[in-house]
């Protein structure tokens, strides 16, 4: 209500919805980072978004590099996701039955992914990496997870320790509620650091079930892993009789057709980096989300046949769902991964490098401390001089100059993440106008960060 109040409120629509939102919701939102808190001011309420655009209740469109958190891959409204689920709508809602629409998102997902031989769909990726541990655990008989600082796997009770994004921009180590008998059996290391992880197995000799990580971590920001840190962490569990988890929920389908880890293969085949042609390293279970839903909620986890062959009506990992394999989300799914062509993939490659490089020209010319990195299509800018190839590095940067770089971009009309600790999204629908917005927004917002 205050900030509906105010006369030199630039937006006063989403102010007011704010305020309603405020009095009815904790925080206004249904979603932490939504509330602009680590960037201050009021959160716009979008009420439209076509192509690279979205809308929000006072009219004034922006150019979006969030994407919905990595859904909106083909852009905003995208024709072809719309027809299927208008089509899909149009035959009922939900069934609770099995039906064909999840028989072929899953094939689909099946068919992309090495690696992947059995999948079950979820309606979150918090759903996908919780059912993956459980299962891992069931499939291993051994208590322990070990995962990284910084990376986020969803709102996951065990997993909610160190973890990143909102969690990040909150600065809070951990959340109230979550129980240290919940954790105690949480193992956190350092993210790209194999000498701690095998320090940790030594310890923990026959214990640990399984480690889970990001595949190219982007919940701290981007931080790429480290040449061979993913095969490493492959070798160092499986050497142990645990489990290699990649959750893909935000490279899944995004960095390539296979995801991070078809991307990270492809790189090692052709500078030979690591692992062995005639001994590939592959993870054990993959989590999925985001992509594969194309805007609606569909999570998936999935991997080997015997792991996933432990899962309830089979064996005797129980995990179910009312809404899993919904007709209406599992068309929209299909028909965003159907979209993405290898000229869609060129095409994200291209317009995040284009991006990167623009943001990077700005900063240096404004003299702003900073550090752009990048994993696959996906990227986001530090603002610290030091490399971040952990969460350590990623909490030294200012997220003062984050939040005046924001406000600057956001006036100039381009939605950036509300936050320092995330990953920046294009689609197959940034084109050129948009890049030109980009590059118009960019000098007045470096300089608003120096
Ligand atoms: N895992 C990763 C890597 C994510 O980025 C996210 C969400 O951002 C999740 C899991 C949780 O997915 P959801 O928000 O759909 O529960």
């Amino acid at each position: 209500a205050k900030a509906a109040a105010r006369s030199d409120e630039p937006v006063p629509a989403s102010a007011a919805l704010f305020a309603r939102a405020s009095a009815v919701t904790p925080g206004g939102v249904n979603s932490p980072v939504r509330a602009f808190r680590s960037v201050g001011g009021t959160p716009r309420f979008m009420r439209s978004g076509r192509g690279p655009h979205i809308t929000d209740a006072d009219g004034n469109t922006y150019v979006d590099l969030v994407g919905s958190w990595g859904p909106m891959i083909l852009g905003h409204a995208n024709p072809a996701v719309l027809e299927a689920v208008s089509a899909a709508a149009a035959r009922g809602l939900s069934f609770g039955t099995p039906g064909e629409g999840e028989v072929a998102l899953a094939e689909a997902i099946v068919d992309r992914v090495p690696g992947v031989d059995r999948v079950r769909l979820v309606s979150s990726g918090t759903e996908a990496t919780m059912s993956a541990i459980r299962l891992a655990r069931g499939f291993t008989g051994r208590p322990k997870i070990v995962k990284f600082a910084g990376c986020y796997h969803g709102h996951v009770d065990a997993l909610l320790a160190s973890a990143g994004s909102g969690v990040a921009t909150f600065a809070l180590p951990d959340s109230a509620g979550v129980t240290a008998s919940t954790t105690a059996e949480v193992i956190v290391l350092p993210y790209n650091d194999l000498d701690a992880v095998r320090a940790a197995f030594a310890e923990h000799p026959g214990q640990i079930a399984a480690i889970i990580t990001e595949s190219a971590a982007a919940n701290m920001g981007v931080v790429p892993p480290r040449p061979g840190f993913n095969a490493g962490l492959a070798r160092i569990a499986h050497d142990d009789g645990a489990l290699f988890i990649m959750d893909e929920v935000m490279t899944g389908f995004r960095v390539s057709r296979a995801g991070w880890y078809g991307h990270e293969r492809s790189v090692e085949t052709s500078v030979s980096a690591v692992g062995t042609a005639d001994q590939p390293w592959v993870p054990d279970l993959f989590t999925f989300g985001k992509v594969i839903g194309g805007g609606l909620p569909v999570g998936a986890f999935g991997g080997r046949a015997d792991v996933m062959a432990m899962l309830a009506p089979n064996g005797p990992v129980y995990q179910a769902g009312t809404l899993s394999g919904n007709p209406i989300a599992t068309a929209a799914g299909l028909a965003n991964l159907t979209g993405c062509t290898a000229d869609v993939y060129a095409h994200l490659d291209r317009t995040a490098g284009t991006v990167g490089d623009l943001v990077d020209r700005a900063l240096d010319e404004a003299g702003v401390p900073h550090r752009l990195q990048r994993a696959g299509n996906l990227f986001s800018v530090f603002f610290t001089d030091a490399e971040v190839p952990d969460y350590d590095a990623a909490r030294t940067q200012s997220t003062a100059a984050f939040a005046a770089f924001f406000h600057g971009m956001l006036e100039a009309g381009v939605y950036l993440p509300p936050s320092a600790f995330e990953a920046w999204f294009v689609s197959a629908a940034h084109d050129d106008a948009a890049l030109q917005t980009i590059a118009d927004a960019l000098p007045g917002a470096a300089r608003k960060a120096a």
